[in-house]
């Protein structure tokens, strides 16, 4: 059976994630309280309905502790998004994500036990900083306080060198866990794996470490 989720909030964010959820050929039922937004995505989700995600009754009637995964997608209006996020807990939902605005929501989300706690704007930021500073950074992944993946671009420092010979496990305490090549990718390669100018690498290791190869070797 088809995985059924429901998006509260439909701006940019709350819109964007309805539109991919469909494309990816998922049930999506997208629920806003402003009517523009519903009719714009009543051909985008499986359905859309006009609803103030406050109001326990509208999200029981909506039948919302049966989808698999709620996300709210409320931006501004923090006591909003608490609220619905307080609700949907009450009611059983079984995974909750929810935006966070800032550090003082993510708390109370947490609190309130929200599954996942996402912020785009902040994760977006770091991400496109790191592509800005070094334009063989192509991609950046917080995976803790203190840890990363890191996607490069290979050089002509690195061309026609094996892993071993660029040592960079030792050198910086980072891993390159996969490399990729157009379409080719090479999931934990060996040590004599070669690297080629322009292959991407996908590294891990702690943000010290990866930082430290972003300067030097890159
Ligand atoms: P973004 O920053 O992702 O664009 P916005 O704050 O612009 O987010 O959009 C949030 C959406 O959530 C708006 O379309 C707004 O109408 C909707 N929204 C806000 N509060 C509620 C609520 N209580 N119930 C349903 N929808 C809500």
């Amino acid at each position: 059976m088809k995985k059924q989720f429901a998006v509260i909030g439909l701006g940019r964010f709350g819109g964007s994630i309805c539109k991919s959820l469909s494309q990816q050929g998922m049930e999506v039922l997208a629920i806003d309280m402003d009517e523009d937004k519903v009719n714009e995505f009543s051909s985008v989700a499986t359905h859309a309905v006009i609803a103030d995600s406050t109001d326990e009754s509208v999200l029981k009637n909506l039948g919302i502790r049966n989808f698999d995964h709620v996300i709210v997608a409320i931006g501004d209006n923090i006591q909003s998004s608490i609220l619905t996020t307080l609700i949907l807990k009450e009611l059983g939902v079984s995974k909750i994500t929810v935006k966070a605005q800032n550090d003082y929501h993510e708390k109370v989300l947490n609190k309130i036990g929200a599954d996942k706690i996402v912020h785009p704007e902040r994760d977006m930021g770091v991400r496109i900083a790191h592509n800005i500073v070094s334009n063989s950074v192509l991609d950046y992944l917080e995976l803790s306080d203190e840890h990363s993946i890191v996607e490069l671009i290979a050089n002509s420092r690195m061309d026609n060198k094996s892993i071993i010979e660029l040592d960079i496990r030792a050198k910086y305490g980072a891993n390159i866990v996969a490399i990729k090549n157009g379409d080719e990718i090479i999931v934990s390669p060996q040590a004599d794996q070669k690297i080629y100018k322009g292959d991407i690498l996908i590294v891990i290791g702690s943000d010290q470490d990866i930082n430290r190869l972003e300067r030097q070797l890159l």
